[in-house]
């Protein structure tokens, strides 16, 4: 074995002939890698976790470390209330390395956790190195292992391990690009400019709202996407755009009516009052509760400062919220609908697990979620405890659920966020007092979810006898803990 050698392991000493003999292969050092990877040997199961770089490095990465951040340094927000906070809280009830390394190396950020890349990759690196139930082979894997595994080769996975994943799934369930349109929340829409109608009435007559434009407003804004800033393209971005998923600045550039003829065409739609509209934007629900909507076609490179500004130009968008940005980049990710159980198991593979955001979720965050889940899992299992999953009003089981029963054929990464969540019923919600109600639902709707989650994670922890760690407080000293 060309990894590091481990000698001695007081800490746990009949777990060392395991790590020669048995050890869970973790595939892939990024945020999910090292999260499973930690969770499995603080558990006591052996891991040997296999890095490529820098031997061998992706179109995105720049060092060696483990757990780089290839772009943006926010791990989102940290407000206990918001979904990514209450998952930070949950991952560190459940003792995350990556947040624990994320608050000692944080920088300002507003209510932001985002954090110094260096020593936070640092911090984690040192750490996993020097485990003594933790082996690091700084090579590619490029073949399916026999045993316990979990592959979290991420969005730039190498194309040899693509490969054996295609031979395995099917290449019709392995995808290799992301575009992905953006994402508003509901209750920011001025819902009196938009109509509800589905293309020649085809479906629901309220799956769509529709945002009609008249012809100067249309001109405006081809102006105002023709003439925004957009990201820089990595030089492996440029092969992706292909004609069936241009962004939509690219499409703008190609002509002033090409939009109307593309993703802004408003055939088959007719007003209220029976009028055809120049160009309309559609908005496709994003979940069952109508709580979000996606701007159907609208994947875009634009920065997101601008997509924001510009965005907000579409009638009834003028005060939009936005739960994510459009971006296009390269993606392998799992159809996991079809393919992963609430387990990270693969179906067909039992003993492979598959972690990070190659199961379809986005970012960091949602990244090391997965391997935090998948590693908790398979410590358990190897400790003889038959697990039940965890609980959908939690957010890592509400991010299982996105990935285990979405519909396959329209299935998309989705970050964590309180539409994935089973809806709060009456009675579990908390008696909703009228006039709060009025000004304040989504903050009391969010504080209720978030409570239940924080009930859910310590039964399913009280009946699995896992170990609820007490987090550190919270910068702006909100007290919603896992650990209370
Ligand atoms: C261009 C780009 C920009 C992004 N920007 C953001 C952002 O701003 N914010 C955000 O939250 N998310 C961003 N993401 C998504 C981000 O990549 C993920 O959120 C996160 O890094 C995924 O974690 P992961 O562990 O699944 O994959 P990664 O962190 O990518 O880790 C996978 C690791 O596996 C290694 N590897 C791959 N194949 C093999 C192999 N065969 N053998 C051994 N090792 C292998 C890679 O070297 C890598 O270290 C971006 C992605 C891309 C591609």
């Amino acid at each position: 074995m060309g990894g590091d050698t481990k000698e001695s392991c007081p800490r746990y000493p009949d777990a060392y002939n395991e790590l020669v003999n048995d050890p869970v292969e973790v595939i892939g050092g990024g945020l999910a890698g090292c999260e499973c990877a930690y969770q499995l040997a603080e558990r006591g199961v052996p891991v040997r976790l296999w890095e490529m770089r820098p031997r061998r490095t992706t179109p995105a990465h720049k060092t060696g470390d483990l757990a780089e951040l290839v772009c943006s340094n926010s791990l989102r927000s940290d407000d206990p209330h918001h979904a990514a906070g209450l998952l930070k809280r949950e991952m560190e009830a459940l003792g995350s390395l990556i947040i624990a390394a994320a608050r000692a190396s944080a920088v300002p950020a507003g209510s932001a956790l985002a954090v110094d890349r260096h020593r936070f990759a640092s911090r984690i690196t040192e750490t996993l190195t020097s485990h003594p139930l933790i082996q690091i082979e700084r090579r590619e894997k490029t073949e399916l292992p026999t045993g316990d595994a979990v592959i979290a080769t991420g969005p730039l996975t190498s194309p040899d391990m693509s490969r054996a994943l295609t031979e395995l799934l099917g290449s019709e369930h392995l995808y290799f690009y992301d575009s992905i349109a953006p994402i508003v929340d509901s209750e920011s829409l001025d819902e009196s400019k938009l109509f509800a109608a589905s293309r020649y009435d085809k479906g629901e007559g309220d799956d769509y709202l529709n945002a009609p434009f008249d012809r100067e407003q249309y001109l405006a804004f081809h102006r105002a996407i023709v003439e925004a800033e957009v990201s820089p393209l990595h030089d492996f971005e440029q092969t992706l755009f292909f004609e069936g998923c241009l962004p939509i600045e690219e499409l703008a550039r190609r002509g002033v009516d090409t939009l109307r003829f593309g993703p802004m065409k408003p055939v088959g739609l007719r007003t209220p009052d029976g009028s055809r509209p120049h160009a309309v934007v559609q908005f496709r629900r994003e979940d069952l509760a109508r709580s979000q909507y996606n701007l159907v076609g609208f994947q875009s490179r634009m920065k997101w400062g601008e997509q924001k500004r510009v965005f907000r130009m579409i009638p009834g968008l003028e005060n939009a919220r936005f739960t994510r940005l459009g971006q296009v980049h390269r993606n392998t990710f799992l159809n996991s609908p079809i393919h992963l159980n609430r387990f990270y198991r693969l179906k067909t593979r039992p003993r492979i697990r598959i972690a990070g955001q190659i199961t379809g979720v986005e970012g960091y965050l949602e990244s090391a979620a997965t391997g935090l889940a998948a590693g908790l899992y398979l410590s358990l299992e190897r400790a003889g405890v038959s697990a039940s999953a965890l609980p959908v009003a939690t957010a890592l089981g509400a991010l299982a659920r996105h990935l285990t029963e979405s519909n396959p054929a329209r299935f998309q990464p989705a970050n964590i966020n309180y539409g994935l969540f089973p809806e709060l019923g009456p009675e579990l919600g908390p008696e909703l007092d009228p006039e709060f109600k009025r000004r304040s639902k989504r903050h009391q709707r969010r504080q209720a979810l978030a409570e239940r989650a924080r009930d859910a994670l310590l039964a399913w922890c009280r009946d699995h006898r896992v170990e609820v760690v007490q987090p550190q407080p919270a910068k702006d000293g909100k007290v919603l803990t896992c650990a209370s």
